[in-house]
């Protein structure tokens, strides 16, 4: 036997086991999963002693070189997958926007563009449909059979990108019909668009009405309503960055019933809550994001969801945008600041640190939310999101017990601020690898810029 690269003395977690062993790469894959694996002939060996190694991390919801308000998201395909290395992610799945008018299929044209020669770590996307005709419909099926597999419509952005229920509807029989599965935005856009024009009329117009526009009786309501609409149309429902226990409550309640819901939760809505509205100055709109922050108490309930099985994913919704020049283009009206927050690097520390370390869920409970729960829900299973023979060797060596501080000072999103600046996280990659690839050593960025592929994901299949 000889080996690209062998990891050796490690601790092997997935998402159901957790051993000590060895694992040899050949050509990109992972060819053998035993102990004293031999040695003599290998390229690279790598020690994990005191390690975890586990699946890359998969982020199902970013938004790079994404157009929004007028300007357009921070981080490009390059800067962006470079920073979800760092944090030990090796796929992302983002979204390519259907703008109206036009097929889906140049919309991914346009995004496949975009992530060309510049990613470092594989890709896919999602599609979002705005605008969708009989030919739009018909396109669902072609995509789905291409690999994209997935679609997210929004419930909010009245105008822009909201889609009515018959929309919701017809998408979703149509994806059930060709096996692809509906992500949904879940908030009134309606309703969020009338109190929202009640606040500036009332001159309300610091960055915190943002926030408090959007109550979460809001996101709770159109979650009800999408799982409704799944249920009629005999669909898989996925709903995208639940930030509050009313749309959890929504959730828990369809999925007892047996119901194929799924929920994702990002890390913002873990740490974060209404409090970091309450800056002074224009300071808070680093926050303005869609859904926005909560009452802390939410942030218990989002934890126990994630340690139940109520939420089964959590991803970033990484969207950045610079403080200087970017939101301060709403410095005088908060409808103006570019929605969205960075967060594409710090997922996995994050997660580990408040879930595993917090004593919310165990080591295999954490790699199931980065990393499995997402490859199997997107399609990217059993080749992405596990340790097996076969998969693609996209590894981290996790150290648990490195400690870092998050800041702007040192992360490597192309962004002005962090989100989660100060905050001691315990748990680091300390080595990542994209299909055997070493991409992070020792804290170091030691991959290409254009080396990730665009991964054509399977159908949907439950998980
Ligand atoms: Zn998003």
């Amino acid at each position: 036997m000889r080996f690209d690269t062998v990891i050796r003395n490690g601790t092997v977690v997935t998402a159901t086991d957790t051993y000590a062993s060895d694992i040899g790469i050949l050509e990109g894959k992972i060819a053998a999963i035993a102990a004293a694996l031999p040695i003599e002939n290998t390229g690279k060996v790598m020690d994990a002693a005191g390690m975890l190694v586990m699946p890359g991390g998969i982020d199902a919801h970013t938004h790079l070189d994404m157009p929004f308000g007028g300007t357009t998201s921070a981080d490009d395909f390059e800067t962006g997958t470079i920073a979800a290395a760092f944090g030990g992610t090796t796929t992302l799945i983002d979204f390519a926007i259907q703008q109206k008018g036009q097929s889906l299929r140049q919309a991914f044209e346009t995004w496949m563009k975009k992530a060309d020669r510049k990613a470092a770590i594989d890709y896919a996307f999602h599609c979002i449909i705005t605008d969708l005709g009989d030919a739009q419909l018909e396109e669902m099926g072609a995509l789905i059979h291409e690999g994209v597999s997935s679609f997210k419509l929004f419930m909010a952005y009245p105008g822009v990108l909201m889609v009515d229920d018959a929309t919701i509807f017809r998408a979703m029989s149509q994806a059930a019909k060709y096996g692809g599965l509906i992500c949904m935005h879940a908030e009134n856009g309606g309703v969020i668009d009338v109190i929202v024009r009640r606040a500036l009329a009332e001159g309300k117009r610091a960055p915190k009405y943002h926030a408090l526009t959007r109550p979460t009786s809001t996101e709770g309501e159109a979650t009800g309503r999408a799982i409704a609409l799944a249920e009629m149309a005999g669909a898989p429902v996925y709903i995208v960055h639940l930030s509050c226990n009313d749309a959890l409550e929504k959730v828990r309640e369809a999925r007892d019933r047996g119901v194929p819901a799924y929920a994702e939760t990002c890390p913002q809505y873990l740490y974060l809550s209404l409090e970091q509205m309450e800056a002074p100055g224009f300071e808070s709109a680093k926050y303005v994001f869609t859904p926005p922050l909560r009452e802390k108490w939410h942030q218990e309930k989002l934890w126990q969801g994630l340690a139940r099985d109520t939420l089964q994913v959590v991803s970033t919704d990484h969207c950045p945008f610079c403080f200087k020049e970017q939101k301060e283009l709403g410095k005088d009206d908060f409808t103006k600041i570019p929605n969205g927050g960075p967060g594409i690097e710090h997922r996995l520390s994050l997660i580990y640190t408040g879930g595993v370390h917090g004593g919310r869920f165990s080591p295999n409970r954490f790699v199931q939310l980065v990393a499995t729960a997402p490859a199997k829900l997107f399609g990217l299973y059993p080749r992405k999101g596990t340790i097996a023979i076969g998969s693609d060797a996209d590894l981290v060596v996790f150290d648990t017990n490195a400690e870092q501080v998050i800041s702007a000072s040192t992360h490597h999103m192309r962004v002005d601020y962090s989100m989660f600046e100060g905050i001691r996280v315990k748990g680091v990659p300390k080595s990542v690898l994209s299909r055997g690839r070493t991409i992070i050593e020792n804290g170091k960025f030691v991959g290409k810029a254009g080396s990730g592929e665009f991964i054509r994901r399977q159908t949907y299949s439950g998980m």
